[in-house]
């Protein structure tokens, strides 16, 4: 479904990314790690078309990826993305900020936009808030909106870029219980993160990225579990 093929990318004379190859079949999961700066949010970027890239192909659904191309927006709308700020709209509620999409870019009737919102709501436990403002909502609570509002767009793949770095700890958990129900209904999934715990539980593969290489890929259990480089098992010592 998204294959990448010797990425390279470099901001002026700095390669941030030097040959980074991936495949992510349709259904999963696939959980990037790495210490800061190793490329990680670099890879979605240039996965989603924010970024162009100097070497190497992306493909997503069979499409080159090209972030200068007139069909970027379209192939951008079959892949939701979720950051680590939520970015919701400040001025609209919860319910508009899931109807957003479908309505203003889908043109998607507003009755129909609002049940299909709804439902996602409820989906992400957030059913009774629905007319409440975003700083009325707790950080892990505006995340789960921000979920919401990519599924929306009805997208075949999600990119998520460290979705829980941001949250107090205890709201941490709620964030990966809606991952965890995305994955298990079989959506297709990259996920930036340093949630160990969610990544052996979760991920079909686990790739570490170090210095815009990946050094090591393969099941969790074997990357979390029994890392063969060195490199690997020293930043999986820092962080767990
Ligand atoms: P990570 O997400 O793993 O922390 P990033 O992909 O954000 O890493 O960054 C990888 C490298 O690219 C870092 O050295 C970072 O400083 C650099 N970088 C990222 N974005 C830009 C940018 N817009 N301009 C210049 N350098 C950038
Ligand atoms: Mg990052």
């Amino acid at each position: 479904m998204i294959e990448i093929r010797n990425l390279r990318k470099s901001f002026g004379d700095h390669e941030v990314l030097q040959g980074v190859s991936l495949t992510v079949e349709r259904g999963q999961v696939v959980c990037l790690i790495g210490p800061s700066g190793s490329g990680k949010s670099t890879v979605l970027r240039c996965i989603n078309g924010l970024e162009n890239y100097q070497g190497g192909d992306i493909l997503a659904f069979g499409e080159r990826v090209d972030a200068e191309s007139d069909g970027i927006h379209h192939l951008r709308s079959r892949m939701g993305m979720v950051f680590q700020r939520f970015n919701l709209f400040g001025h609209r509620t919860v319910l508009e900020n899931v109807m957003e999409g479908p309505v203003y870019v889908n043109r998607t009737p507003r009755a129909q936009a609002r049940q299909v919102a709804m439902s996602l709501l409820e989906k992400v436990g957030l059913a009774t808030r629905a007319q409440a403002y975003p700083a009325q909502l707790s950080g892990g609570q505006q995340q789960r909106v921000a979920i919401a509002r990519a599924l929306a767009m009805q997208p075949e793949a999600m990119l998520f870029d460290e979705p829980t770095s941001a949250l107090d700890p205890e709201l941490v958990g709620d964030v990966l219980d809606v991952m965890r129900d995305l994955a298990n209904e079989g959506m297709t999934m990259i996920v930036v993160t340093h949630e160990m715990g969610f990544a052996r539980e979760v991920a079909d593969r686990v790739c570490f990225l170090h210095g815009g290489s990946i050094v090591e890929e393969g099941a969790a259990d074997q990357v979390l579990g029994h890392p063969c480089h060195a490199r690997t098992q020293d930043f999986l010592r820092r962080v767990l």
